[in-house]
């Protein structure tokens, strides 16, 4: 991804820079050949004659959005059968490249992928760092995998339908191996993995239920490690977080049965989680206008307090949570990224700077590049918002596009009301 060269200085608003740090009031930041080389009060900033000027009139400067668990290649579904039948690969991968362009004028320079369609987010991700199209910095994923019976294989045997382009089915460790050898090949970053069911299979699958075996989930992680790729998974029930955490899984999605044991072992392996929460509570709310029957609400309810309790467990105990999930269904669709943040701190309780941090540098670190990005901190890429605003008094400013008036990756304006829309 091409950087901006030059200088850039962005002053006339308050700076929350993403560590946790109390936001700086008159700040300001300086931007040299795409990196962050000054961020802090305007008055000790050096001079910098030459520079463009961004006036953040008096509102916000902050980091990039991050997005930890992001689904590129869904299409706002009302049902998960959709998502595997309803299209071909290339209609699919049109709409996700609709949906990266979505991401980042959210503010979203970032994100990580929680699982793709076929090899989608491989392909999108090198689109995106040529600057063929606009999107967020990606961390991919692939085809996941789940044991047979579980939350994935949700097609009947009579219908005779092929799950290869979205998810592998495994019976047994050998399987799993096979599995994660064709995502090596893929050339993908983490395996998403199927450890619980979840509220949305009350019947068969539901939050409760397993749906790997411990030997299954460690010739993954085994397999994996091996060629340098990342595993993660989707975790509800508390023993599928600890056989997670035991077989060397590098993340947790959810982690929403969370208890101390698990707590303990997450902090002790300094495994970060996402929660992916929002989606409980919008499922509860907007579930009835897509047809999701009472028994699957009441599911989402008790996953919703409790990994509420979970997330607020890894915060205070100093954990690393990364903020998202899951948006790109019905009633979650794209584009509505940053209602988690809203959600984080008015049901869940987070403070603003804590929400921040989390849809930062959590990210970030999620990503594995806290390094490069998360925060606005000398040497680090200049992926930066200006939001017209105090996200201070008001974080639901962020989920209006409107009020971004810069979405800068490296440096380089891509979106925000100061890039003039483009004359069709
Ligand atoms: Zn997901």
């Amino acid at each position: 991804m091409k950087l901006q060269p030059g200088t850039t200085l962005i002053t006339n608003g308050q700076l929350i820079d993403g560590t946790g740090a109390p936001p700086i009031p008159n700040a300001a930041v300086v931007v040299t050949d795409g990196l962050i080389t000054y961020a802090g009060p305007a008055e000790d900033a050096p001079p910098v004659p030459e520079a463009r000027k961004i006036d953040a009139k008096g509102g916000t400067i902050m980091p990039g959005l991050i997005e930890a668990h992001i689904h590129l290649t869904y299409f706002n579904v009302t049902e998960l059968q959709d998502l595997d039948i309803k299209f071909p690969v290339e209609y699919v991968t049109l709409q996700s490249g609709v949906n990266a362009k979505t991401a980042l004028e959210c503010g979203y320079t970032s994100a990580r992928s929680g699982g793709c369609l076929h090899n989608i987010d491989v392909w999108m991700r090198k689109a995106i760092e040529e600057d063929m199209i606009p999107g967020p910095r990606l961390s991919t994923s692939g085809r996941e995998i789940c044991g047979a019976g579980g939350l994935m294989d949700w097609n009947p045997d009579y219908r005779r339908i092929g799950m290869e382009g979205i998810v592998f089915i495994v019976n047994g460790p050998e399987q799993a191996r096979t599995a994660v050898r064709k995502l090596v090949k893929d050339g993908i970053e983490w395996v998403k993995t199927y450890p619980t069911g979840d509220a949305a299979s009350p019947d068969i699958n539901d939050h409760h239920t397993l749906c790997m075996t411990f030997d299954e989930m460690h010739a993954v992680v085994a397999t994996a490690h091996n060629h340098g790729l990342k595993v993660t998974g989707h975790c509800r029930a508390r023993e599928g977080i600890y056989n997670a955490l035991k077989a060397g899984y590098d993340a947790i999605e959810h982690g929403t049965f969370m208890d101390q044991e698990c707590l303990d072992l997450l902090l002790k392996r300094n495994v970060p989680m996402c929660p992916g929460l929002g989606f409980e509570l919008w499922s509860v709310e907007r579930g009835k206008d897509f047809g999701l029957s009472q028994r699957v609400i009441d599911g989402h309810q008790e996953t919703l307090e409790a990994g509420a309790e979970s997330a607020r467990m890894v915060l205070k105990a100093g954990g690393t949570l990364g903020l998202g999930g899951d948006y790109g269904f019905g009633w979650t669709p794209h584009g509505t990224y940053a209602q988690e943040l809203t959600f984080f701190v008015n049901y869940v309780g987070f403070s603003v700077l804590d929400t921040i941090k989390c849809a930062t540098l959590g990210g970030a670190k999620m990503m594995g590049r806290a390094h490069e990005l998360g925060s606005l901190e000398n040497g680090k890429l200049a992926d930066v918002l200006v939001v017209d605003g105090d996200v201070m008094k008001n974080i639901s400013l962020l989920e209006d596009r409107n009020n971004l008036l810069a979405v800068m990756q490296g440096g380089v304006v891509k979106a925000g009301t100061l890039v003039k829309p483009a004359v069709i």
